[in-house]
This record gives C-alpha cells, sequence and structure tokens, in this order.
C-alpha cells in the first residue's frame, strides 16, 4: 500500500513537471539557496580583464555563463534566467590593477607559511585538509566503488583512499603542517540515508525531465527512484556534508583523494585493462546546462573571485609531475569530451566541474591516482600497504600508497615554497 501511494505521487509529479511555475531559484538537489550578499565582500576586487579571462579560460569555455548576464565597462549584471528578467546580484570591477580592493581572504601560499618554517619543516604555519573520496565500509558496495577478483581481497575504493591519506597525513606533520580531514572512516559525514532522501529522488528525476517515467512496470519505477536515492545520498548529501565540514575548517589547501578505475564492466565479473592514465582536476569548466541552477552559478563566482584557480593550477602541476616520475604512468588526454578543458601545459592536468572542487571553499587540488583495475596498478594494490619493497610485476617496489603519498606531499611542499 506504501509503495502504491509512493508510487501514484510519482505519477502525478511525472505527469504535472512540465506544467509547473518555473521556479525563482533553480537549485540542483538539496543545495541550499545561494547568500548573495556575501559578494558584497568581493565589489571591486577583480579587473574587468581578469574576470572576462577566468571566465573564457577556466570556467565557462563554452560562454554559456555570458547567456546569463549583461556585462558592462565596470560591473556584471547576473541573471537567474536567459531572458535576464531575474537579477541576482551585480559585481562591479575595479578600474585598475592598482586600484583593486583587498580580497576578504588571501589563500596564496606563500602568505600562509609561518615566519617560523625551516627547511626541515617548510609547511609550519600550513593547515591542510585531507579529504578521502567515498564513503566506504558497509556503503562501498552501494557506492559502486567495489570489485573483487577471488581469490584476491576486494578492491573498495575508499579503503584505498584512507590509507593513502594516512600516509599523506604522516608525513605532512612531520614536516610541520596541521593536517585536518573531512571525513572520519567509513563513516558518512551526512546524517541523511537514502531511505529518507526518496521524496527529493523522485523530484529530481521529474526535475531532469524527458519522458520519465521510462516505464510502467511499478517494480522498475520504484528501482529508479531507490537508485537515484541513493546517488543523492553518497554523491550529493555526503560531499555537501563535508563542504560544510571544511567551511569551518578553513584550511590553506584541500586534497582530494581517488584512485581512478576503466571500465570493468559486470561487477560479478569484473575485467583488467591494459595501462592507468594519470589525472588531476582544478574546478571549472562548467557546462551552459549546469549554470542554469543558481547555486552553481554563486559557486563559480566564489571560486573565480578567490583566485583558488591559479593556485589549483599550480598545486595540480607540482602534484602531476612529482606523480609522472615516480609512477612513469601515461597522463590522461581525453579528446573530445567536453566536461573537462586543459589547463597550461603540464600533462593531464585539467578543470572539470565536481561537486567537491565546487562546494569544498578554497583551492582544492583533486587527485586521481592509477586505475584499480590496471594491470600496472592492481597487483600493487592488491599487496596491500608494507614497509620496505615487495616484487610487484617482477619489479622490487615500495607500497603504492607510500609512493603515491610521497608524490603528493613532494608536489605541496613545492606549492607552498617561496618562488626562488
Ligand atoms: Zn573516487
Amino acid at each position: 500500500m506504501r509503495y502504491l501511494t509512493r508510487l501514484l505521487g510519482v505519477l502525478l509529479i511525472a505527469a504535472t513537471a512540465g506544467t509547473l511555475p518555473v521556479q525563482a531559484a533553480r537549485l540542483t538537489p538539496l543545495a541550499t539557496t545561494p547568500d548573495w550578499s556575501r559578494l558584497e565582500a568581493y565589489q571591486y576586487t577583480i579587473t574587468r580583464a581578469e574576470f572576462l579571462r577566468l571566465i573564457n579560460e577556466v570556467y565557462s569555455p563554452d560562454g554559456g555563463f555570458w547567456k546569463y548576464c549583461q556585462l558592462g565597462d565596470d560591473r556584471v549584471l547576473l541573471f537567474s534566467d536567459t531572458l535576464k528578467t531575474e537579477p541576482l546580484a551585480a559585481l562591479h570591477f575595479a578600474p585598475d590593477e592598482a586600484s583593486r580592493r583587498p580580497l576578504p581572504v588571501d589563500f596564496s601560499p606563500m602568505a600562509r607559511v609561518s615566519a617560523t618554517a625551516t627547511k626541515e619543516r617548510p609547511l609550519e604555519g600550513v593547515t591542510i585538509c585531507l579529504d578521502p573520496g567515498h564513503v566506504g565500509g558497509e556503503w562501498a558496495k552501494l557506492e559502486e566503488r567495489f570489485f573483487q577478483m577471488p581469490p584476491d581481497p576486494p578492491i573498495e575504493e575508499a579503503e584505498l583512499n584512507w590509507i593513502t591519506c594516512q600516509r599523506i597525513a604522516e608525513k605532512l606533520e612531520a614536516l610541520g603542517a596541521r593536517v585536518t580531514w573531512s571525513k572520519s572512516h567509513n563513516e558518512p559525514v551526512t546524517k541523511l540515508r537514502p531511505e529518507q532522501l526518496r521524496d527529493e529522488a523522485i523530484l529530481s528525476i521529474a526535475a531532469s525531465g524527458g519522458n520519465w517515467p521510462l516505464t510502467f512496470d511499478p517494480a522498475k519505477i520504484l528501482q529508479q527512484i531507490d537508485d537515484r536515492a541513493n546517488s543523492l545520498f553518497y554523491r550529493t548529501a555526503e560531499i555537501r556534508a563535508r563542504a560544510e565540514a571544511v567551511a569551518k575548517l578553513k584550511p590553506d589547501l584541500t586534497l582530494c583523494v581517488h584512485y581512478n578505475a576503466g571500465a570493468w564492466g559486470d561487477v560479478k565479473n569484473p575485467q583488467l585493462v591494459e595501462q592507468s592514465k594519470l589525472v588531476y582536476f582544478i574546478n571549472g569548466a562548467y557546462s551552459e546546462g549546469e549554470l542554469s541552477y543558481d547555486d552553481q552559478k554563486f559557486e563559480l563566482l566564489i571560486k573565480l573571485l578567490d583566485r583558488t584557480a591559479p593556485l589549483e593550477q599550480r598545486g595540480a602541476e607540482f602534484v602531476a609531475k612529482e606523480m609522472l616520475e615516480r609512477f612513469k604512468m601515461t597522463p590522461e588526454t581525453y579528446a573530445n569530451w567536453s566536461a573537462v578543458k586543459k589547463i597550461g601545459s603540464v600533462p593531464g592536468v585539467f578543470a572539470r566541474n565536481l561537486l567537491a572542487n565546487r562546494s569544498f571553499p578554497g583551492p582544492v587540488i583533486f587527485i586521481e591516482g592509477p586505475y584499480m583495475n590496471a594491470r600496472d596498478a592492481y597487483p600493487w594494490l592488491i599487496a596491500g600497504d608494507y614497509e620496505g619493497t615487495k616484487e610487484i610485476n617482477g619489479v622490487a617496489k615500495p607500497s603504492i600508497f607510500r609512493e603515491m603519498a610521497d608524490a603528493v606531499v613532494a608536489g605541496v611542499v613545492r606549492y607552498f615554497e617561496r618562488p626562488q
């Protein structure tokens, strides 16, 4: 009976979705209405030329952002809609570099290092937040970040990310940094659970338009709702809860740590691919569709105005170079994928709009380690974390977690170094 009522609700929402009045603030699922007054602290902090360069080269390479704007010589007006009838905010430009007002927060790395830092402890005064990707534990299978090739132990991405971050934390602390965490082990940060997100799931499916429901089979419709509720839990609610935690921690830099994968096919019979490709993301490359949401417009502007793009690029490039040197794996190239934009000349560094690197305040480096299901990494991962070296594919190697931690920490040290 409960299911029947829910199903009727679904059909009603789906049937009326196209005829409902347009909402004043169009928001992505579980987003809160942006506090546009926060932009006041950024008035006159950027020149028109720099604003245009960052929008065109980093944040909106397809030009979608301009469809919501009226650009003047001394200010830009932002609208919710492309007809430009619902104004959201006005941002005034600084007339020139010399008269730029100071930013409310200075994230530049050199400003964060303490005067007491030494060669042995170069990260004194610096706070770094570690964000090991995914929830893990009892949620690992639901997150679809889990596979097993018996008799080998399972590969669970959240656990790999967690171990790597433990090694990263030890090294950073030894170098004088204060390390904070976006999550604790295997427990969701969000208080919400999938069963509490079913109504939100129905709304989100209905809002995504199309001819949903694609089926009139009640079991299949309920399955679609459950799938969306699960994804809203582990992808959306979890990341948003972590973003709130990061905002309170006020780190100077956040590292999102993941392991990548190629398509492994059926989880009951996972397949290995030949080789890993390495990739690192900075926030950017918002699509025109993503920018139809007011919360995404707002988060873009805060990122842009905080000048995180050049910092994220600097950090991602240092980490990329260190990873390339140690792992000698091919960098990702992403030919013809519009969700990313190549940034700079260091291979493997791209702009991409992910909920984590958009909603975590301050500079965020999003690091993808080797493929969990590639022949060049799988046996290395299965060998676990160990001291010293072990023979992997015929070569004596340190644990993959320590190798990755060494590369990431070396990149972070260079990020906070004063240019010579
Ligand atoms: Zn991941």
